[in-house]
């Protein structure tokens, strides 16, 4: 197995720009770790989208379902007040959906849950910004990318370690079945890796000091580090990655009108919107 440190190092606030034309090449040749267990951690919420372009519509063609895991902000999240799931891949959903002539109803489920359920044909697709891997590419297919993401590393602001090369032998902590999880264990052995439920578990266990670094996506990174006191943003990246949408490997039908619908929303500028209301760069 290469050693999958790349040591991109660029500013984090810069990488999360969007893939203008982007398509669902792969990003990375990891060996997905088994999902054994995949079971769902997380209780099951339901939500739906209540879509008055869509009801109003005369094509209105049902409900298409949204499997996610709802703790992966920007990207998907529950809003304080109602607990409605928002964030950018909720939104870009909506818009999908709206155009495509659907009712959008997310479902929020454990991450390692998300491509059985599209396997399993009880979920329509999957969207959690969820990267595209050649692994996850025998089980799925994946729409074109909708974003650009990496995965970097998050520490204590007193922390010894300055890069990726001084993760050696220490425990990293990180979000369980996630492409952060994959790099972590064949890097740096399974013995060093704890894996969480929630990323933002893992922050926490970081600051309580049970690990000493956790490796995660930019974005949610950026959002965690800002609710945590006393962590950081390793400025060298780990691995750089694209976004896409998980589809069944027989719906590809489904495949092209989203890659359809993607094209116009990326064309009309729908998508430069949505991301921008949820990432600022400074
Ligand atoms: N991008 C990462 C992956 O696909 C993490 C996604 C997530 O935690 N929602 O594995």
């Amino acid at each position: 197995m290469k050693k999958k440190i790349l040591a991109l190092t660029m500013a984090v606030a810069m990488v999360s720009s969007l893939v203008a034309c982007g398509s669902s090449s792969e990003t990375s040749e990891k060996t997905e770790a088994t999902n054994e267990a995949a079971e769902e951690t997380s209780t099951e919420t339901v939500q739906e989208t209540d879509n008055v372009a869509t009801q109003e519509s005369a094509e209105n063609k049902g409900t298409l379902v949204m499997a996610t895991n709802a703790e992966f902000p920007p990207y998907e999240y529950h809003d304080g007040s109602d607990d409605q799931i928002v964030g950018i891949d909720a939104e870009i959903a909506a818009a999908i959906a709206e155009k495509l002539g659907y009712t959008l109803e997310i479902e929020d489920i454990a991450f390692d849950s998300v491509i059985p359920e599209v396997t399993s044909g009880k979920a329509d697709f999957g969207m959690a910004g969820m990267t595209v891997t050649e692994e996850r590419k025998k089980s799925v297919n994946f729409s074109d990318s909708y974003a650009t993401a990496v995965q970097v590393v998050i520490v204590t602001e007193d922390s010894d370690i300055a890069s990726i090369d001084d993760l050696s032998g220490k425990i990293i902590g990180v979000q369980s079945g996630t492409t952060g999880d994959l790099y972590a264990t064949d890097d740096f052995g399974d013995e060093n890796v704890e894996r969480y439920n929630k990323g933002m578990e893992a922050v926490q266990a970081l600051s309580q000091g049970k690990v000493d670094a956790v490796i995660i996506d930019n974005e949610p990174a950026k959002v965690f580090v800002q609710e945590t006191a006393g962590l950081k943003i390793l400025e060298s990246a780990y691995a750089e990655e694209e976004y896409a949408i998980a589809i069944n490997l027989d719906n590809t039908e489904f495949l092209n009108d989203v890659n359809a619908a993607l094209a116009e929303l990326k064309a009309d500028g729908t998508i430069d919107n949505i991301v921008s209301k949820y990432i600022t760069t400074n």
